[in-house]
């Protein structure tokens, strides 16, 4: 199977997310780099994008809440190409009812070679990485072949 490149911009699509439990880290994480996250173009399911985008005062896209189909939402657009970066800060500690939901978004994420962090510490390693501030041309597998389409 021969792969194929998408370029990321200099700006990226970023989503953010994170379970209940979750969400103070991500909101700290997110303050602490406001300024970079200022330079790129913003997502978030719903209750994070609305306490992101007050606490920060930054602009955010929101989608629906998780449990009511942001995930899906998110994943959608990653396999339109509108999305190319993702922050999950999901909870290892408590089942939800959207866990399918959860798992089809880092599914697809994979399958589309996107950066993702669902820790911070990952977080961390690829908001201060040099990529982040210039082009990044994306591997992605062509699975068309092996899917038939
Ligand atoms: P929320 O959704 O931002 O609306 O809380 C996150 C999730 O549960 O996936």
């Amino acid at each position: 199977m021969a792969p194929k490149t998408i370029q990321m911009e200099q700006r990226k699509k970023i989503a953010l997310i994170a379970h209940d439990n979750r969400k103070p880290d991500l909101l700290e994480w997110a303050k602490f780099n406001r300024d970079i996250l200022s330079k790129h173009e913003l997502f978030g399911t719903g209750t994070t994008g609305k306490i992101l985008a007050s606490e920060l005062n930054l602009q955010i896209t929101r989608f629906r809440s998780g449990p009511l189909g942001g995930d899906q939402q998110v994943g959608a657009r990653i396999a339109e190409e509108e999305i190319d970066f993702v922050i999950f800060f999901w909870d290892p500690l408590e089942p939800h009812p959207h866990d399918v939901d959860v798992k089809a978004l880092l599914r697809i994420a994979v399958v589309y070679n996107i950066p993702l962090a669902c820790n911070r510490a990952s977080a961390d390693f690829m908001i201060s990485s040099p990529l982040m501030s210039g082009e990044y041309q994306r591997v992605v597998i062509d699975y068309e072949e092996r899917t038939d389409q």
